[in-house]
């Protein structure tokens, strides 16, 4: 038995699954969870004492890698004046500016803790300014674990096969139209059913809980504009690919590509708390507005706008420079090339996909003419990424323990990270063969 296998006999005593997200658990490539005890820029070193190249990066905050100098000086600064204060501090206002002004059409943010919160706060502006209760959601985006979008929501239930989640109330998940993703027959479909009835489309900046799927050409825009006719916003939610898929987020990508579409709200999370937890919901100042104190939706948190979270995430943001992109990109594409030429190598039929920096690879005859959307997705071949996983993770490095997410990389994976990642190839495409 090893140390992770007591630690996990032990958390499963006292802790649901014993982990306290449920993809942590291996759930669907099976064998005992790494528990680790360490980071330090590429690499996690587990219960074991064993070091791994990281490919998970906190799913998706370690931006710069782990425990980065610089970040962690700025949160023992900050912890060493004052955990928690429960008013309002300057370095707030400095983190809420400086995402203003690197994300496309955020006029006014509100700092909370997590990306659920984001999102659902989100959704209750967006239902508080229109007067309005239904909203549309992709199937296969995840917005966090909130009642309402749940609805075949990617991530957690994709790995364990769910369609939504028990406990949320039947009259709840009414309010929520579920639609597949780059499907525009489908938006016009469920605003014609819905006419003035429907408060906002709520979409991933791109995909990227069912693996990476980014939105077709002209798509986001689509979206805009069919919402706006109707009177609804448009929510993107880029708590996943701000300040990841590029220093402006997928909106800074579709921008790039000639597509400048600004949502109406736009929510964060993971990058912008660099490892702790931060998140924001932003967008136009006349929808912000109708938060409390000014407005009439309610809104608040002991912990929001944290100062050693606010810490964390202005020195991440800080360091997030030009330099750090083009070595994230530069890692990102050296994995995906690598795993790629493997995979082809061995035979086994994969696709990879792109959002910016972030990519995905997907295992499966099925997925080599791309995957547009959920259903494509779910035909996958979890079982193949499986042993796949298990060959990599022999190998010394840790992937995502779910087939439907991204492969994350960090601005510190340097060549030699890489070389260990490269090294541990063959070996997987040739295990993921063997089925
Ligand atoms: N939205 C998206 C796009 C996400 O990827 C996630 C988390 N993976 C969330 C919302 C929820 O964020 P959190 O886990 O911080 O609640």
């Amino acid at each position: 038995m090893t140390r992770n296998d007591e630690l996990f006999a032990r958390a499963r005593e006292v802790i649901p699954g014993g982990v306290d997200s449920p993809v942590r658990a291996y759930g669907s490539v099976g064998g005992t969870p790494r528990f680790l005890v360490s980071a330090r820029g590429a690499y996690v070193t587990d219960a074991d004492g064993r070091e791994y190249v990281d490919l998970i990066a906190s799913w998706g905050p370690a931006l710069l890698g782990h425990a980065h100098p610089e970040v962690v000086a700025a949160v023992v600064e900050a912890a060493g004046r004052g955990l928690s204060f429960g008013a309002p501090t300057p370095a707030e206002t400095e983190l809420a500016e400086l995402i203003r002004t690197r994300a496309p059409g955020v006029e006014k943010l509100r700092l909370v803790s997590t990306g659920t919160e984001a999102t659902m706060t989100a959704i209750r502006l967006a239902r508080g300014f229109t007067g309005r209760d239904l909203v549309v959601k992709f199937s296969g985006h995840y917005h966090g674990h909130s009642d309402g979008l749940l609805a075949q929501a990617g991530s957690g239930l994709a790995t364990f096969a769910l369609p939504g989640s028990a406990g949320v109330p039947e009259a709840i998940a009414a309010q929520t139209l579920v639609v597949p993703y780059n499907d525009r027959d489908a938006i016009t479909g469920v605003f014609a059913a819905h006419p003035g009835r429907i408060a906002a489309i709520i979409t991933e900046a791109a995909g990227a809980n069912m693996g990476v799927v980014p939105p077709a050409s002209g798509f986001t825009t689509f979206l805009a504009e069919t919402a706006h006719a109707d009177g609804a916003l448009l929510i993107s939610d880029e708590v996943l690919t701000g300040f990841r898929a590029g220093p402006a987020g997928y909106a800074g990508v579709l921008h790039d590509a000639g597509e400048p579409v600004v949502a109406d709200l736009v929510t964060f999370g993971k990058v912008i708390g660099g490892g702790l937890p931060v998140a924001a919901v932003g967008g136009r100042a006349d929808v912000l507005d109708m938060l409390a104190p000014t407005g009439p939706v309610y809104q608040a948190g002991t912990l929001s706008g944290n100062p050693v979270a606010v810490a964390a995430g202005l020195a991440t943001l800080r360091l997030a420079d030009a330099d750090a992109y083009r070595r994230l990109d530069t890692a990102a594409r050296a994995v995906a090339d690598a795993a790629s030429a493997a995979l082809g190598a061995a035979g086994v039929p994969h696709a990879v996909q792109w959002a910016g920096t972030l990519f995905s690879v997907f295992f499966g005859e099925s997925v080599t003419g791309g995957v547009p959307d959920y259903e494509t997705a779910t035909g996958q071949d979890t079982a193949a990424y499986g042993r796949f996983f298990h060959a990599m993770l022999d190998a010394g490095v840790s992937l995502p323990p779910s087939a439907f997410e991204a492969w994350f990389v960090t601005a510190a994976h340097d060549d030699a990270a890489i070389e260990r990642i490269v090294a541990a190839l063959p070996a997987a495409a040739a295990a993921a063969a063997e089925g």
